[in-house]
């Protein structure tokens, strides 16, 4: 039996305190909250059962998205054709970064955003991030363009960040030549 998530909309103040570090090892109800999140991440991304199951495609989600303000970061990336990695991340910290930017050029989306968000969000091209895995060992990733995208947006949202902060108001989209899309 596969039950939805219930993921707090934008407009849900939780959504704006910033998150607790955790304490580890992890409860048993936090790693089974982390297993719903991947299935949950993984099956939004296939057509089949995203249909069947109405979900709305997300590669990343964060614990404050669920109303549980603790640290605790999920991405699931699909580096091939079906397959998928799955990074969970406690007490993430992102400790450099490259000086390049990057953004996407559509624009990014958030399972917490319900609509349209027109812009480009400048973010960093290349990250080092440290922080816990699920069994409470430490760990460092380097990551780079989407991915680095990706984990930098679940980041903010432990900080009470949402996408659209990032984007400049009075001018939404740049130039190839002012930060590199992709
Ligand atoms: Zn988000």
């Amino acid at each position: 039996m596969f039950k939805q998530l219930k993921i707090l909309d934008e407009k849900d103040k939780r959504l704006r305190q910033i998150s607790k570090e955790i304490t580890l090892p992890l409860s048993k109800q936090d790693k089974e909250t982390i297993d719903k999140i991947i299935k949950q991440l993984t099956y939004s991304q296939i057509e089949e059962l995203s249909e069947k199951y109405d979900l709305r495609p997300g590669m990343g989600l964060a614990f404050p998205q669920l109303g549980i303000l603790k640290r605790i970061i999920v991405v699931v990336y699909e580096y091939e054709e079906g397959k998928f990695e799955n990074y969970v991340v406690v007490n993430p910290k992102i400790i450099s970064h490259s000086e390049e930017k990057v953004a996407l050029e559509t624009g990014e989306g958030c399972l917490s955003v319900n609509r349209e968000v027109d812009g480009h969000v400048p973010r960093y091209a290349r990250i080092t991030l440290t922080g816990y895995d699920i069994d409470g060992n430490k760990l460092s990733l380097r990551l780079r363009e989407e991915l680095a995208v990706a984990f930098q947006h679940e980041v903010d949202h432990l900080n009470g960040i949402l996408f659209f902060d990032k984007i400049n108001k009075k001018k939404p989209f740049y130039s190839e030549n002012e930060i590199r899309l992709i």
